[in-house]
């Protein structure tokens, strides 16, 4: 029997391997044919998207709820409200992005010109996460169309009624030749990524990012990391902060967002010791204002995607040292995959909650002598996607700024950064590298291509041998 269904699935993996190559080779077809270079064509693939959100909201909603428990507000907010504004916004630059950009050229070369022209990068491939099925899938596809290329995207198979959502409606709305969604897991993205792309945009972990990287590298495809990491907040509790308001937007960061499994997440915060009893008070208050303290029923907090993740959520609260150190919450509910806002008062440094990413809704809370010892901290460690500070000292600003390596840093807010298309979203180092959103992601699917045109007059002889002290010194 089992040599039987072994045979069976090498049967499928090589039928959908065969569909596979099918499909790029049309992509690279229709890519070669100049079609997806027309402004016309881009912007009717964008109005597509747009009808797709609008005319099933409803359903995004759905699958949202049925792959993570999203709120519909949630949803709205973090999917389909954010991809509405980006489409809208690359609707209203477009024709100005991929326009000629004159260059200048030196004033020896007069009168040729210099332009720089954007141009597609081909047939690109986008590879997305679970926690923003939706979002992180369609926003990087915005980018890609906007530039002309064609597409292939490969969801997360861990939101499968999001993965099937988009599956079923992109073919209904938009250019079949031209954007495909291949859905499947580990097997299907391993094969993807052998092939050869105009680029790979990735979204997820550094462990799959390596493998990407690699895969790329044979045949020297360019790649972008969208990848994750432990988010600092510095809490400068001394700087005359609203500490009341500082705690709120630390909460809508932790847990906010899709329970807290989302890569800009504040992950831990940093404090002084002489403040942490305040701010571990007033996080308990506003935690209990927010969602209750009901685990069975808090309505607005997303589950745990499954119970994978929810087996290493629990394991990262088994540590003795980290069961020690838990100040608020710590029960969790596996029937339906929630665990409770948790909060730990100086767990271990050395245990994995403080040495892996979090993704997931516990909040380290750790104690410094002195505000400033947070720039050393952060910088013991790998490169953040983002650093949030409250603080309302300019010094400490210009130290976090000058003193760290990040992603982003934003001040006295959270996760809004994430919504300006004015500013470039992604990693550096360990959380990644390329950037997107906005005229960002028009870029990172464009080659910038350098052209000249040349004239006939003047001819300026000394450029040619035989070469002799006049024109040396030309
Ligand atoms: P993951 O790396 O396990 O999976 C991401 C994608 O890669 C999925 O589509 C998956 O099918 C595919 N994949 C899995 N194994 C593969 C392989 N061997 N070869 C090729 N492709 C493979 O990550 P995840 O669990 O989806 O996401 C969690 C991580 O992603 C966290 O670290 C988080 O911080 C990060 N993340 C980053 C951002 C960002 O914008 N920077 C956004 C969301 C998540």
């Amino acid at each position: 029997i089992i040599k039987d269904s072994r045979s069976i699935t090498k049967k499928i993996m090589e039928e959908m391997s065969v569909k596979m190559n099918e499909s790029i080779a049309e992509l690279r077809q229709t890519s070669l044919s100049g079609r997806t270079r027309g402004i016309a064509w881009r912007k009717s693939q964008l109005r597509a998207i747009l009808n797709l959100l609008n005319e099933n909201e409803n359903r995004i909603f759905e699958a949202l709820h049925e792959d993570l428990g999203k709120h519909p507000a949630e949803a709205f907010r973090d999917e389909v409200g954010v991809l509405i504004k980006s489409v809208n916004h690359a609707l209203s630059n477009i024709e100005k992005w991929a326009a000629p950009k004159k260059a200048s050229i030196p004033l020896v070369f007069f009168p040729a010109k210099g332009q720089v022209l954007p141009e597609p990068l081909g047939t690109v491939l986008v590879i997305s996460s679970w926690n923003f099925p939706i979002s992180l899938s369609l926003e990087p596809v915005i980018g890609a169309i906007s530039a002309g290329n064609t597409v292939v995207l490969k969801p997360s198979e861990l939101a499968p009624a999001c993965s099937a959502l988009l599956a079923e409606k992109i073919p209904l709305y938009m250019d079949g030749k031209a954007i495909r969604v291949i859905e499947g897991g580990s097997e299907v993205s391993e094969k993807l990524i052998q092939q050869k792309w105009g680029k790979i945009f990735f979204t997820g972990s550094s462990r799959v990012g390596r493998l990407i990287m690699s895969a790329a590298a044979q045949h020297l495809t360019p790649v972008t990391l969208e990848l994750g990491g432990k988010c600092p907040v510095i809490l400068d509790s001394l700087s005359g902060l609203d500490l009341k308001l500082a705690i709120k937007r630390i909460i809508a960061a932790k847990w906010g967002p899709c329970g807290g499994q989302a890569c800009i997440s504040s992950d831990y915060v940093l404090v002084e010791q002489r403040f942490a009893s305040i701010a571990v008070e007033l996080l308990k208050k506003f935690i209990k204002k927010f969602y209750g303290d009901n685990l069975k029923n808090l309505k607005y907090l997303s589950r745990i995607v499954n119970q994978h993740h929810f087996n290493r959520i629990h394991k990262l609260l088994q540590d003795p040292g980290v069961a020690a150190s838990i100040v608020y919450g710590g029960s969790l509910d596996e029937e339906n995959m929630m665990i409770e806002p948790t909060i730990l008062l100086d767990p271990p440094l050395d245990a994995e909650i403080m040495t892996e990413e979090i993704f997931g809704p516990l909040l380290p809370i750790i104690t410094l002598e002195r505000i400033e010892d947070s720039i050393e901290f952060i910088r013991g460690r790998p490169s953040p996607l983002v650093i949030y500070a409250f603080t309302r000292s300019e010094s400490i600003k210009q130290k976090i700024l000058s003193g760290t390596s990040s992603g982003a840093v934003a001040f006295n807010d959270t996760m809004i950064q994430f919504l300006c298309e004015g500013l470039p979203f992604g990693g550096v180092g360990q959380s990644g590298f390329g950037r997107y959103h906005g005229k960002y992601s028009f870029d990172t699917f464009s080659h910038e291509k350098a052209v000249m045109y040349g004239s006939y007059f003047p001819e300026i002889e000394p450029r040619y041998p035989p070469w002799n002290d006049f024109k040396m010194e030309f």
